[in-house]
């Protein structure tokens, strides 16, 4: 099963995507946390992505593609993965398919998460809050709004992009994190039996 998951910043994609791995036991990719741990040990790519993350701006594409093109030839996601924080824009939505296909892969599915903008708010306020010291350098009011609209205005348009594929599966992510959970799940048993999907 290789998914995307899209969906604004605070709308649970990784809660989701966790849950996924356990169940399903398909590896979660998050270019978020990969960047967050190269940040943390001061690789190359940590060094260079570090500032661009805590302004919320988008690290550049060819650095983020070769991270997931690595990922994902790694023997854990033999069979499949999900996609979580990636892609972003559209060039590397393309690039995605185009590694895809030199491995010979398909996406089955692409899971949008549709939510309240202003009930995100909330959500990514409380979370820096409540996690302590913890707080991502990202998870400022000032750095959220920026990452609100570089969603908007470059991952949005993966919406449209993927919808022609026949392979997008909106899912309402403001209900309870069971329920969005279970709705996912349905999704993926719609995928098994080759009912999303078809048309791409
Ligand atoms: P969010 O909770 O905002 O969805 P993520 O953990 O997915 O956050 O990503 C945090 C930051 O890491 C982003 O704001 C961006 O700077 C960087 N990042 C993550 N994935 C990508 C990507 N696919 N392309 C470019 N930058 C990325």
């Amino acid at each position: 099963m290789r998914l995307i998951l899209l969906g604004p910043p605070g709308a649970g994609k990784g809660t989701q995507a966790k849950r996924l791995m356990e169940r399903d036991g398909i590896p979660q990719l998050s270019t978020g946390d990969m960047l967050r741990a190269a940040v943390k040990a001061e690789t190359p790519i940590g060094l260079k992505a570090k500032d661009i993350m805590a302004r919320g701006d988008l690290v550049p594409d060819d650095v983020v593609v070769r991270i997931v093109e690595d990922r994902i030839t790694e023997p854990d996601c033999g069979n499949g993965f999900i996609l979580d924080g990636f892609p972003r824009t559209v060039a590397q939505a393309e690039a995605l398919e185009t590694m895809l296909a030199a491995h010979g892969l398909e996406l089955d599915a692409v899971v949008e998460l549709k939510v309240d903008e202003e009930a995100l708010a909330a959500r990514v306020e409380n979370r820096a809050r409540e996690s302590g010291e913890a707080v991502r350098d990202d998870d400022t009011v000032e750095a959220l709004k920026h990452r609100m609209s570089v969603y908007r205005a470059q991952t949005a348009p993966l919406i449209d992009h993927y919808a022609h594929t026949g392979k997008l599966v909106a899912v309402d992510g403001m209900q309870e994190i069971d329920a969005v959970s279970a709705q996912i799940e349905g999704i993926l048993g719609k995928v098994r039996n080759g009912a999303v999907g078809a048309a791409g």
